[in-house]
């Protein structure tokens, strides 16, 4: 079953989520909600998606970038993005830290802000400190694409959204993207 994504205006995904407490997390409520949620993402299909996404107003975000994703890019293009698989992962109650604040700039989507993408300067790599589906902590340290896909669900936790980085002079729809710039 799919989870209404929210788009762009809804006031849930200018709010700031509240971190969820160890007993939360290993309720079976938020285990069924993981799973509607990884449905969901994997349906869209996207990258990542944050619970403020599907109305839920709390720090929990999932990330995964298959290769089938990525068949589109040539080499080249995965190269400079520095752009690898991720395994399906959650992340609750996140603190990220920059750690390159050298910035590197792509086009960037969001399943909030439908069939749109523009320019987005991100730092090159960060690091993360959370806690997984068993509430256990983790720590990563991500550089190129992974660094990009964290830093922008992260923000979905401070009610910002891409289109707030963004150059916007670069927006366009994602049909005039893949047919111009891809
Ligand atoms: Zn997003």
């Amino acid at each position: 079953m799919n989870l209404k994504i929210f788009q762009i205006g809804t006031p849930v995904l200018r709010q700031k989520a509240r971190p969820l407490t160890m007993e939360e997390i290993i309720s079976p409520e938020i285990q069924q909600l993981i799973e509607l949620m990884r449905d969901t993402m994997r349906d869209a299909p996207g990258v990542g998606l944050a619970a403020p996404q599907i109305g839920v107003g709390v720090q929990l975000v999932m990330i995964e970038d298959l290769a089938a994703y990525q068949a589109r890019l040539t080499p080249e293009q995965l190269k400079e993005r520095e752009r690898v698989p991720l395994p399906f992962h959650i992340l609750i109650n996140p603190s990220i830290t920059i750690e390159n604040n050298g910035e590197v700039e792509f086009y960037e989507g969001c399943l909030s802000i439908s069939g749109l993408i523009g320019q987005i300067k991100r730092a090159k790599s960060v690091s993360v400190k959370a806690l997984n589906e068993k509430g256990e902590s983790l720590e990563i340290h991500a550089t190129g694409w992974y660094a990009r896909i964290l830093q922008h669900e992260i923000d979905h936790l401070q009610g910002i959204l891409c289109v707030d980085r963004m150059k916007i002079s670069s927006l366009t729809t994602l049909e005039n993207y893949q047919r111009y710039i891809l």
